[in-house]
């Protein structure tokens, strides 16, 4: 089945009209890989009409940040949206998005200034005030986002419920290699030897996991060590965070937490960022 395509918010309006039943959305930024597709066939069981939406959303990188470089493989994501039945793909220009400088954008607050937003400033106002105007597009029922950005989808089901956003928020769990490094649009900036230092990214996440019921001090220094080593490798990686947090607050737990928390942990390898994470049940020490 070939999906319809809406560049303009007109198009959009009548391919949304023409969806019956429950719709649901999948928003992207195109580059579109196996991680993409396992959340269009989460949507696809949750809803009877599935979208997708492919943005590269100029808002939510910053200055010195890839923008230009992104990946944009059009015909390919197509493609893939056709293979898994995808009914309508809104492909808008950024003149459509954006038909002037907006004044007014959705402000992140706090969880917006900690840990990814903290590496980088901006970043969560501008994907927020994407994803609030694509829900206002679009009108699913039902939007589907990945555990691959933990932040992204804790900000956005914050959102959903301070501005009472009449939309479910889904997450998905990560995609990875056999090897275990996640799906990324930008693993495909990656040499071989690069992508053998990236490999210690979700290699430390599975070490800290392995440490779950020592307590969040050895889940990090067990993590830590993993990353200690790629950082002297050659390429080395270059760490931006590692860090245990709550999984709705994303402030970082202390000696002593108990209860869900995720292990996230950023860094660049040549000059692709990169960041995976991992949730992890942290136990009480009678339960060890
Ligand atoms: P992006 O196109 O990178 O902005 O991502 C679009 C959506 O796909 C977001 O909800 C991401 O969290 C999700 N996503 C990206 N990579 C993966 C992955 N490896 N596994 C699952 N979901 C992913």
């Amino acid at each position: 089945m070939t999906p319809v395509i809406a560049a303009t918010r007109e198009e959009l309006a009548a391919a949304r009209s023409a969806a019956k039943g429950a719709l649901a959305l999948v928003p992207t930024m195109g580059a579109l890989h196996e991680g993409h597709r396992s959340l269009i066939r989460e949507a696809r069981r949750r809803a009877d009409a599935v979208a997708v939406s492919i943005f590269v959303n100029p808002l939510q990188f910053g200055p010195n940040e890839d923008f230009d470089r992104y990946p944009r493989t059009f015909q390919a994501d197509l493609e893939a949206c056709a293979a898994e039945g995808v009914d309508i793909v809104f492909a808008p220009s950024r003149e459509v998005m954006y038909p002037g400088e907006p004044e007014v954008t959705v402000r992140s607050g706090p969880m917006g200034e900690r840990v990814e937003g903290a590496a980088r400033p901006g970043h969560f106002d501008g994907m927020l005030t994407v994803v609030l105007k694509l829900l206002n597009l679009v009108r699913p029922d039902v939007a589907v986002f990945g555990q691959k950005d933990a932040q992204q989808l804790a900000m956005i089901r914050r959102m959903v419920a301070d501005l009472n956003v009449p939309v479910e928020i889904v997450g998905a769990p990560t995609v990875r290699e056999q090897d275990g490094l996640a799906l990324s649009s930008r693993n495909r900036y990656l040499s071989e030897d690069e992508r053998r230092t990236a490999l210690a990214l979700s290699r430390a996440l599975y070490a800290g996991a392995d440490a779950a019921d020592e307590g969040p001090d050895a889940v990090v220094g067990a993590a830590g060590a993993v990353l200690d080593k790629a950082a002297a490798a050659d390429p080395p990686l270059e760490l931006d965070y590692l860090v245990l947090v709550d999984p709705s607050t994303f402030l970082q737990v202390t000696t002593g937490y108990t209860g869900p928390a995720v292990l996230a942990v950023a860094g660049r390898v040549g000059a692709t960022h990169l960041i995976d994470n991992l949730p992890l049940q942290l136990v009480t020490p009678k339960e060890r």
